[in-house]
């Protein structure tokens, strides 16, 4: 989808999308290919990547800094402390946090940071509580609320959420029955659905509950 806007009066063309009922603050950047839609709102210093799709009243909040190609689903709150970087998914209505000892009258709070690194997923309604890093490729299931920190392409849900399998690269399942590769540090399995290799550290398998 072709999106070239003018900005009247500035004499330059702007090569993102926002639609007319948005708020993008002045000195927020936004990349190239990115669409901005209904009741979102932008706030000043925040970074989005390119080819970024930000949903219908999704916030992100000030200095908070998005990847590229990083899909936000409807009224999801990006709030100051989080960074997402690329390739990520956030379902519609998941929750991140940015404050662990929240009170309406301190006045001394600070923001306790998460990172959401690249690739991962998710899910819809999920919360996830500050101060976590969620690894590259990670599945997080709906509804999930995520209190410690997710390795890469773990499979996690449930209230804590917990380990529950691997997924490759392309979201579906790891067979763990099946490794390809194994040695000291690691174990290699093929994705059944897209045939590529992914290779899990044992300390990480070791996490598995079921
Ligand atoms: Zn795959």
């Amino acid at each position: 989808m072709e999106v070239e806007f003018s900005v009247s009066g500035l004499g330059k063309s702007r090569s993102y999308f926002v639609h007319p009922t948005a708020i993008v603050e002045e000195g927020a950047e936004i990349g190239e290919g990115t669409r901005i839609w209904h009741f979102a709102h932008v706030r000043t210093g925040a970074k989005i990547g390119r080819n970024c799709n930000i949903g219908k009243g999704v916030y992100i909040d000030v200095g908070v800094e998005i990847g590229d190609r990083v899909k936000i689903q409807n009224f999801v709150s990006v709030y100051r402390g989080v960074k997402v970087e690329d390739d990520v998914f956030l379902g519609p209505h998941a929750t991140l946090t940015n404050d662990l000892y929240p009170r309406s009258f301190n006045e001394d709070w600070e923001v306790v940071p998460t990172l959401i690194k690249r690739g991962a997923s998710i899910g819809a309604n999920a919360t996830i509580v500050c101060g976590v890093t969620i690894g590259e490729y990670a599945m997080v299931g709906a509804g999930a609320v995520v209190t410690k920190d997710v390795p890469p392409h773990a499979l996690v849900y449930g209230n804590p959420a917990r380990v529950r399998g691997f997924v490759c690269y392309c979201g579906r399942p790891l067979d763990l029955s099946k490794p390809v590769k194994e040695d000291e540090e690691a174990v290699t399995f093929r994705c059944g659905h897209c045939g590529k290799e992914v290779r899990i550290p044992r300390k990480h398998l070791a996490l598995l509950e079921r």
